[in-house]
């Protein structure tokens, strides 16, 4: 199966993919993970997302294929699409060559989101996502895998945070709406526990 997940920062996208990827061992494509990764280790690629990441705004479509062929070529036997395509452009680019069963959007208000993302830390070494108010680590600021420093990321301000949410219901928004006019958008209330949006998700998957 291949898979989209979809939603404003903060819905719980890369929790569930993550945990999607390990039942059913397809590739979990997390492009924003990818572009960080980049940025950190300061390659061209990632030197030319820096500004656009920074402010919240979308990386140039051009960029975002140059990755997003490479990992989807990679992906082999199903994939979980995790923040890609988040915009019509990127949309026609993936139905070129590949077929979507399910695109999935986990539904929050804005308010919860931006409270959800205030608290949201991620491991400096192994970048495994906590969420000090719902899912903490065993340790205040340590990670349970591997004994990294948790940090809060970049682009997680205030300023960032309004701006990915406008382009979200700017560009997101008219896929979303393809996909509700193809029968294959899934809405799942993410204002839930982990695991039973989770059971929601396996639900409709079946
Ligand atoms: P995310 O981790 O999904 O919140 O993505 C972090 C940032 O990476 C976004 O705010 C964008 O700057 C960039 N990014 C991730 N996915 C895409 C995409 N499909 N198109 C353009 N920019 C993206």
């Amino acid at each position: 199966m291949n898979i989209i997940l979809t939603g404003i920062q903060g819905c719980g996208k890369g929790t569930q993919a993550e945990k999607l990827s390990q039942e059913f061992k397809w590739a979990h494509v997390n492009i924003g993970a990818i572009f960080r990764d980049h940025t950190s280790r300061k390659t061209d690629l990632g030197e030319k997302a820096k500004s656009y990441m920074e402010k919240g705004d979308l990386v140039p479509d051009d960029l975002v294929f140059e990755l997003i062929s490479a990992e989807l070529n990679k992906a082999g036997n199903g994939f979980i699409l995790d923040g890609f395509p988040r915009n019509i452009a990127q949309l026609e680019y993936l139905l070129k060559k590949y077929k979507i069963d399910k695109f999935i959007l986990l539904d929050l208000p804005d308010d919860i989101a931006i409270k959800r993302i205030s608290s949201r830390r991620q491991c400096r070494q192994c970048k495994k996502v906590y969420n000090i108010l719902f899912n903490p680590p065993a340790k205040e600021g340590v990670c349970d895998k591997c004994g990294g420093l948790l940090e809060q990321r970049e682009d997680d301000n205030e300023k960032a945070v309004a701006v990915r949410l406008s382009k979200f219901y700017e560009e997101t928004g008219k896929v979303v709406d393809y996909f509700r006019e193809n029968d294959k958008l899934v809405t799942i209330d993410a204002n839930r526990d982990i695991e039973i949006i989770f059971e929601d998700i396996l639900t409709h998957l079946k």
